[in-house]
This record gives C-alpha cells, sequence and structure tokens, in this order.
C-alpha cells in the first residue's frame, strides 16, 4: 500500500473538480480520481444544449478566477449570463481547462473499493494500487444510478436504451424510436435523434410538459420581484435555496433533507426547446404497463 494522504476524491466532473480547486493551497495531501468530464464528453447526445443558464453553469473556484464566461472570453465564445444556450461542447472543454488548471495531477483510474481502516479509508485502484485517506470526498455523479422500469427491463438490449448510452445518433437514421420521459433529457434526445433522421414517438406519465423558465430575457418588473432568477430557475424557493441558506439546509434533519431533494425541481426542459419540443409528437397522460418485442 502506498503512503497515506489526507483526503482523496473519487470523481472528476464539476463538483470533484471544483473541490479539489477549493483544496489546492490548504496544505492538505490530495488526490484526485476519475475520467475528466466523463458523463458530459460521452455520455450525453452530440449538439445538446445545456439547461443550466451561462451564470449558472460555472464550475466554483476559490477566487472566482476561472469562470464559464472567463473561458469563453478567452476562446471568443459567444457567452451571456442567461438568454444564449451553453453548448455541451463547450461546457465540456471548459471542464477540461479547469481540470488542467486547478487538478493537473488528477489521475484517471476508477476506484474499486473504499473500506474503513486505521488510517481512515483503504483505497483499492483499478490498475491495482492501493493507498489509505485520512478523509474521502465522493463526486462519483448519478451516471450510477441508470434506471430502467421494471415493465420494460426484459427487453433485448438491442432494442432498449438508457439516454445515458447515447453520445452519437446516427445509428437510428431511418428507424422508428420511442421515447419515454418528459424531462429535458427525453425532449433532448426526441429533438437531436429527429434531427439524425428518425421518427420519434414520445410517452410520458405527466399530462404536460414544463419549461424551465419562460422569458429569460427582459423579464417585467413584476415578474422579476415575484420570481427571482436564481441558479436553479425563478422562484423564492429557489433563489432561497441558492443564494440565502445553502449553508443551513446541511443542518436540517435527514428526513426534511432528503424530503426536500424528493420535492424539488423535478423535470423540465430548456425553454429554448420549447418550439422544437412542442413539435414533437407526443402522447402525454399515458404509462406503459406491458412491453414486448416483435
Ligand atoms: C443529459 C443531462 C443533462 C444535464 N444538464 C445539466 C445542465 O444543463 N446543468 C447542470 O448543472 N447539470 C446538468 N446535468 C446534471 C449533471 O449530471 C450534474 O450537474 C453534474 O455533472 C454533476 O457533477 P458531478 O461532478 O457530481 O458528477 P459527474 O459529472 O457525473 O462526474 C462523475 C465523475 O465521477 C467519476 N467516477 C465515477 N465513479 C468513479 C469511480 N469508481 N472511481 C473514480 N472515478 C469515478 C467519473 O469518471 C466522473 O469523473 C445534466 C445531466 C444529464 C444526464
Amino acid at each position: 500500500m502506498q503512503a497515506n494522504v489526507d483526503i482523496a476524491i473519487v470523481g472528476a466532473g464539476p463538483f470533484g473538480l471544483s473541490i479539489a480547486a477549493h483544496l489546492r493551497g490548504s496544505g492538505k495531501s490530495l488526490r484526485i480520481f476519475g475520467t475528466p468530464m466523463q458523463i458530459w464528453r460521452r455520455h450525453m447526445p452530440k449538439g445538446m444544449m445545456l439547461k443550466s443558464a451561462g451564470f449558472s453553469s460555472t464550475i466554483c473556484d476559490p477566487g472566482r478566477t476561472f469562470t464559464l464566461r472567463h473561458y469563453c472570453e478567452q476562446q471568443g465564445i459567444p457567452y451571456h449570463e442567461v438568454g444564449l444556450p451553453v453548448q455541451l461542447d463547450t461546457f465540456s472543454a471548459y471542464g477540461l481547462a479547469f481540470q488542467q488548471r486547478f487538478a493537473p495531477g488528477l489521475e484517471d483510474v476508477p476506484v474499486e473499493t473504499i473500506d474503513a481502516c486505521a488510517e481512515g479509508f483503504a483505497l483499492q485502484l483499478a490498475n491495482g494500487g492501493s493507498f489509505s485517506a485520512r478523509k474521502v470526498v465522493l463526486a462519483v455523479g448519478i451516471d450510477h444510478f441508470r434506471h430502467i422500469p421494471d415493465v420494460l427491463a426484459h427487453l433485448p438490449s438491442e432494442r432498449l436504451s438508457h439516454s445515458g448510452e447515447h453520445r452519437e445518433l446516427e445509428r437510428f437514421r431511418g428507424q422508428r424510436v420511442l421515447v419515454l420521459g418528459a424531462g429535458a433529457s427525453a425532449f433532448d434526445l426526441a429533438v437531436l435523434l429527429e434531427d439524425a433522421g428518425a421518427t420519434v414517438q414520445l410517452i410520458a406519465r405527466r399530462s404536460a410538459v414544463r419549461f424551465n423558465y419562460d422569458e429569460p430575457l427582459n423579464r417585467p418588473l413584476l415578474k422579476r420581484v415575484s420570481m427571482p432568477m436564481s441558479g436553479v430557475g425563478p422562484g423564492w424557493k429557489q433563489r432561497t435555496c441558492t443564494d440565502i441558506w445553502p449553508w443551513l439546509y446541511r443542518y436540517f434533519p435527514d428526513e426534511r433533507r432528503l424530503r426536500t431533494v424528493r420535492e424539488f425541481l423535478g423535470p423540465s426542459v430548456g425553454w429554448f426547446m420549447r418550439e422544437r419540443a412542442e413539435a414533437v409528437s407526443q402522447l402525454l397522460g399515458f404509462e406503459i404497463e406491458a412491453a414486448r418485442a416483435d
């Protein structure tokens, strides 16, 4: 086993990288693992745009020295705080530049196991290496939690796939594809599949589609007061969460914290997709009870 470090970060997406940036210069010894910006570069469809606005898509470093706006200015990429969707490729490249600047020693190796030990935690790496860390920060994202509804789970993999499997959509050209869901992923995929030459039908349980904002630019004063803008969408509850009590939230009892996570936000489609999304053939208010391949 290699030498002990103070902190190991598992994950090199926006959160892992941001934590690494904050811990740099803290005097603590640190190792960070993961494939930089993995889901953004490999598991989201080409051509997608971010639902979060420019100002809320920055990866945070302690001095706010390398925001998405700084990156776009350096690269000559058009940028606005709100009202101009951020391209997936721009955000992925920004994340990589952030990593090179703040976590240059990143190790692109999966962590296989983490066990408690006398020094804190013993970490086993997929390349056979191992070491111990006093503290571990898990920032492994959502990709390990892909869910396929039970009624569909028996379908063969050549007929059924999860949205997280699709970077390239070319292979669907000329095919009929059913997209299940009414959130941003579902509508982004439906539209991009149509662009790739597929015929798309969307089905969802909810009876109406929600969009994240109505009018991001030139919002009337009344709207700005009654529904103030925040990093997670407009509204006082949203604003309170992001700007007023994010720290307070951590002191809530577990049950209350988890309930907030379950009930807050929910599926919504990017405002800039409205016209394209409304043109997708869709059956809303339907739940699939059974499915078979024929
Ligand atoms: C289609 C889609 C669109 C989205 N659009 C937006 C958006 O517009 N705005 C927004 O804010 N959020 C968006 N999200 C949510 C997005 O997933 C999160 O905001 C963000 O990626 C979370 O960052 P993260 O660092 O927690 O995880 P991730 O970005 O998922 O990164 C996980 C990291 O963990 C690493 N990892 C996992 N397991 C291991 C292991 N065992 N060992 C080592 N490393 C490991 C991976 O390699 C990767 O580096 C979107 C998500 C999806 C699926």
